[in-house]
């Protein structure tokens, strides 16, 4: 059974090989992508998030200007509130993630905090405000292990280094289960008002990933939180779907509303999902019955 759950993309395999410290694992969301120097402003203006609205204005951006990526990019996250990014492969889901944390710098329009330019404050005082889950793939064994290790932060505070333990090849093998609790637990830790999340695509269902689930859950309550959604439930929950596909927002609304929009790109992808859902729970049913 566990051979249906191969992860849908290879982040997980890519940061293994690399030494970490569990305490840089908000940099995992950007590993994949060389960023390009971005300066602090030479008289930065403070930033104490509080109530964490967040908004893109007219934002367009290109990680190379023959090839634009976002274009006219706009929506508003009222403080509080959890808004789905969905949309195709290649879309630009993540680079609005990256733009909100000022991985670059965009071509035109603004990204504000509580009505501030990111570009005007310290880059630190920034990243250190927003919350990060990256999305960590696991593969079958990583799956099984993180099942029996239900206590993730009991364990690591076990450790003689707790959360400065490093992980990778030399130092502490956590599965990606695992990872992805460490990231949640730092990040309620952290406390912050804005969290960025990007969900695993996989489809399981297991007693692991429904807890890890839970906790995700609880932890963007009454947190603003931006999350590239994959998953049904989390999408449906949602006060607001944003559909990205080529790096527009093609449809905007509550998955109620989008679902309106007959062979709308939301409504597609919705039963597209639901129809992949269904044929891995008869998959399941069929091997349990051999
Ligand atoms: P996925 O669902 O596959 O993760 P996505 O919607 O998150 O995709 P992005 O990762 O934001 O999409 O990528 C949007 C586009 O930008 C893609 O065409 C991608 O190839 C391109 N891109 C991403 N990062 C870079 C980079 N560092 N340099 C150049 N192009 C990039």
């Amino acid at each position: 059974i566990l051979q249906l759950y191969q992860p849908l993309n290879n982040f997980g395999s890519y940061y293994k090989s690399i030494q970490k410290n569990l305490v840089d694992m908000e940099k995992m969301i950007d590993l994949m992508h060389e960023p390009i120097e971005v300066n602090d402003p030479p008289d930065p203006k403070p930033l104490v998030v509080q109530k964490g609205e967040v908004e893109f204005r007219n934002v367009t951006f290109a990680y190379d200007e023959r090839i634009p990526i976002l274009k006219n990019v706009s929506f508003k996250v009222p403080s509080g509130r959890t808004v789905a990014i969905v949309g195709p492969s290649g879309g630009g889901k993540s680079t609005i993630l990256r733009l909100l944390l000022r991985f670059y710098d965009i071509q035109e329009g603004s990204i504000l905090i509580d009505g501030v330019d990111v570009r005007d404050v310290k880059q630190f005082d920034l990243r250190s405000q927003i919350g990060v889950v990256p999305q960590v793939d696991a593969n079958d064994e990583q799956i099984a292990a993180a099942a029996v290790a239900a206590k993730i932060h009991e364990k690591i505070l076990g450790f003689p280094d707790g959360y400065e333990t490093k992980v990778g090849e030399r130092g502490l093998r956590l599965s990606g289960g695992e990872k992805q609790r460490v990231a949640i637990a730092r990040t309620v830790l952290k406390n912050p008002q804005i969290v960025l999340l990007d969900e695993a695509t996989s489809a399981l269902d297991t007693s692991t990933e429904r807890h890890i689930q839970k906790s995700l859950q609880q932890m963007t309550v009454n947190r603003t939180t931006l999350i590239i959604a994959h998953r049904l439930s989390t999408i449906v929950h949602a006060d607001l779907i944003l559909v990205v596909k080529a790096g527009e927002i093609v449809e905007r609304g509550s998955h109620d509303e989008l679902m309106q929009i007959d062979n709308g790109v939301y409504f597609k992808l919705w039963n597209k999902q639901l129809k992949d859902r269904l044929k891995i729970k008869s998959k399941i049913k069929r091997l349990g019955r051999t």
